[in-house]
């Protein structure tokens, strides 16, 4: 009997270890174990168990084993040593998960090893110091017969405990002013008992959460229900659903109650959600609900918290997961279904190796688990979409927002009149101040969104024309007046405001352009007794300040909220009737052919942050292009499906995804000569070994073409299918690996074409 192991030594490949007999009973794929390797003994992970005879092996055989393992160098069987010890006996991961970790690091490209650290927490592979398992006192009751009678002291003690029900041994001395000897002595003679338990450290505790129950469905909420009712009932292998509804039109308590189902049979779900959104408001909706079997995952938690949690969940504690892209990874015990919120949202892909696309990993991880999996948005992207539209993937419909509440009257303001009226370009239309003092009047709130932080986008001298840019990007300095410095916004660098200008010396330097500090100023100069607030990544780099500043808003303790599109994504403010895009064309002038789907969809979510309750609200859109297409969908009534089906008519032309896939390559250097050439050498490799069907496009530097110090150049290529583009690719590689002095990155499906 040999197992192949997974080691974090960095060796890009599994190694085989024969199982002595007196473990063999024992041994299950995914359970971490210690292994000798070279001279040292190192942790590693069971990725296959095969029983003798070259059988079967218990993962990874479905989803192409021997495809991975020609990837990273096949398995070494001479001599086999033996495996040590068995760390845990239970699996760190469920066979569906190996497989799942197989399928991406070939979808993705990407190493082994990295993909187990994106599935693996780090503050699970290392718990040494993290893991804060403390000892836990608890009186024996009744009292054994046998036991010793208590001193006065010890018996004061215990009378204690018992009234506290039990406590950590580092808490209870302090609070029965005792030494932890008497503790020790109730031990000895058999009164408590003290035993290791893992502390939870709860990343709810700070938060008051109060229990809701199921609202009555509207009749949109319970047909959508009900299909997600019946897709949960079938066995077996199922469609992914799209639940297409609009803004406001009540998604999340239909995912409440679609839980609440798998929970009555047992079953465990995973709600992704953008890491942006996952907010208070958002976290009390589910824990509410569920209460202490809900786990929330999220990149502020610390180590122990993570610790905690993955625990919690992997020992069917918790049910219920609620966390950013990385929750698809969560070791749910009895998964019934995978939610993926806000499905459109970028934030789901990774930009780091392993790129992966958390909602395609969810529709994979549905697969193989044999669960349901359900993609919620009001503006879907167009790769799920296509899918509803040739049949891969189910739809329920929920058109018409809760209550019969209306949708947002929207209206575009055409700033190109506006700066022929008033003789230069202006931050607010007339039509939008005026729309700013009726809320002020009527107390009701109000949202501006701009996608732009800073104060100036660029720091321009009027005589020579010099603009301030970074020496290290392709960028300009943005000018932020907070700390009066200019700053980049790729890698972080500042510098003072020059007194003059650098090239002709000339004193007067001109701003142009604005973000969101420049809004508030402005607004504060229009609006003097408004009190306004502004949430950008400027402000919100403390852990909480992004919490605060929204239950300060929530609260009615603020007026008016200025944001970039942080503030776009599934926030629910009742008192919120306005909203303004000040500048919808920021995301249109994107060089990306996504740049159109992407406006819809911004301008679509931020549109629908506005009159979600009672009162009715109103949307202005201030653009240099009211014609284009993207606009004039997210402001007309008939919305997503028209230009869904015109976007997609000019993706099938160009042969854009998703009719085909694409894979970005992106080469870095130092030195742009060697790297233009290099790179110019692998477009012509590629093109020369790519089969019929596949585009290979020319070498060209990125949009951003250079990034703190590296300059940035890409090839582009288009096929059918991804692995037709992995095999060109790992042809000319093999052939030609990338030298020390360029780096290579892939990203398959690529969003961000930068
Ligand atoms: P979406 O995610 O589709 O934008 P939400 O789930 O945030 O919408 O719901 C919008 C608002 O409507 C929320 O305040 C929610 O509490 C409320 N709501 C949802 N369903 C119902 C219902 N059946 N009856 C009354 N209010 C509801
Ligand atoms: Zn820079």
């Amino acid at each position: 009997m040999t197992v192949s192991v997974l080691t974090e030594t960095g060796a890009g490949k599994l190694f085989d270890y024969a199982v002595p007999p007196e473990l063999a009973a024992r041994v299950k794929p995914g359970q971490r174990v210690r292994v000798p390797f070279g001279s040292r003994m190192v942790t590693g992970y069971i990725a296959s168990v095969e029983r003798g005879g070259g059988a079967s092996k218990d993962a990874g055989d479905e989803v192409g084993v021997p495809a991975q393992l020609s990837l990273f160098g096949g398995v070494e069987t001479p001599s086999l040593r033996p495996l040590a010890t068995i760390e845990d006996e239970v699996p760190f991961f469920s066979p569906a998960l190996l497989k799942l970790a197989f399928w991406m690091a070939q979808y993705f490209f990407a190493p082994l090893e990295s993909v187990f650290r994106c599935i693996l927490p780090a503050a699970v592979r290392n718990p040494g110091a993290k893991a804060r398992v403390q000892l836990y006192v608890e009186a024996v009751q009744p009292p054994p017969p046998d036991a010793e009678a208590p001193t006065p002291k010890q018996a004061e003690v215990l009378a204690g405990i018992v009234r506290v029900g039990g406590g950590w041994l580092t808490a209870l001395p302090k609070e029965f002013s005792c030494s932890e000897g008497v503790i020790r002595a109730l031990e000895k003679k058999k009164l408590v008992t003290i035993e290791p338990l893992q502390r939870r450290r709860d990343p709810l505790a700070r938060r008051k959460v109060l229990p809701t129950t199921p609202l009555p469905l509207t009749p949109e909420q319970a047909g959508a229900l009900a299909q997600i009712r019946e897709v949960l009932d079938t066995p077996g292998k199922r469609k992914p659903l799209l639940l297409f509804g609009v803004t406001g039109s009540g998604k999340t308590e239909v995912y409440l109650q679609a839980i609440a189902h798998i929970l009555s049979r047992g079953g465990g779900a995973i709600v992704m959600v953008p890491e942006i959104s996952l907010t208070p408001q958002t976290v009390q909706r589910f824990a509410g609900r569920f209460g202490s079997c809900v786990a929330v995952l999220h990149s502020a938690l610390s180590d122990g918290e993570r610790f905690d949690e993955w625990h919690r969940i992997r020992t069917g504690e918790a049910k219920v997961v609620v966390g950013p892209r990385s929750a698809v990874f969560a070791p749910v015990q009895r998964l019934g279904m995978i939610i993926v919120d806000e499905e459109h949202e970028p934030s789901y892909k990774q930009e780091d190796v392993p790129r992966y696309n958390g909602r395609d990993v969810a529709v994979v991880r549905a697969h193989l688990e044999g669960c349901a999996v359900v993609l919620g948005s009001a503006t879907p992207c167009m790769e799920t979409w296509h899918n509803v539209a040739v049949g891969k993937y189910a739809i329920a419909k929920m058109r018409s927002r809760v209550a019969g509440r209306p949708m947002p009257a929207v209206n575009v303001v055409d700033m190109r009149l506006e700066t022929a009226r008033t003789g230069h370009a202006q931050i607010f239309s007339g039509d939008l101040l005026e729309a700013l003092k009726l809320r002020l009047e009527r107390g009701q709130q109000s949202i501006l969104f701009l996608n732009r932080r800073g104060y100036a986008t660029s720091l321009t001298c009027p005589k020579c024309g010099y603009t301030a840019e970074c020496g290290d990007c392709s960028v300009a300095y943005t000018y932020h007046r907070a700390d009066d410095c200019l700053r980049c916004h790729i890698c972080g660098a500042w510098k003072p405001v020059p007194a003059r200008c650098p090239e002709c010396g000339d004193p007067a330097f001109r701003y142009s352009g604005f973000g969101t500090q420049r809004v508030e100023l402005a607004l504060q100069k229009c609006f003097p007794g408004a009190r306004i607030l502004r949430m950008d990544a400027d402000v919100t780099a403390r852990k909480h300040s992004h919490d605060e500043i929204l239950s300060v808003f929530r609260a009615g303790r603020a007026d008016i909220l200025i944001g970039t599109q942080m503030i776009a994504k599934g926030l629910d403010f009742p008192n919120v009737t306005l909203v303004g895009v000040l500048m919808a064309d920021t995301s249109l002038n994107l060089p990306d052919f996504r740049a159109g789907e992407r406006t819809y969809q911004l301008l679509a979510q931020v549109s629908g942050r506005a009159g979600r309750a009672e009162l009715p609200g109103e949307v202005f859109i201030q653009t240099y292009a009211p014609g284009h297409p993207a606009v004039r969908a997210a402001a007309g009534d008939d919305g997503f499906e028209p230009f869904a089906s015109q976007e997609l008519a000019e993706r099938a032309e160009g042969r854009y995804p998703p009719y085909e896939h694409l894979t970005c390559l992106t080469f870095k250097g130092r030195d742009e000569d060697k790297l233009r050439l290099t790179t110019a050498r692998y477009a012509a490799e590629l093109k020369a070994a790519a089969a019929p069907g596949i585009r290979v496009s020319d070498a060209v530097p990125c949009n951003l073409s250079k990034a703190k110090g590296y300059f940035r150049y890409q090839v582009i290529l288009f096929a059918p299918s991804s692995r037709a583009i992995l095999n060109v690719l790992q042809s000319v590689l093999a052939r030609f690996p990338v030298q020390n002095d360029v780096s290579l990155s892939v990203d398959v499906d690529a969003l961000n074409l930068g």
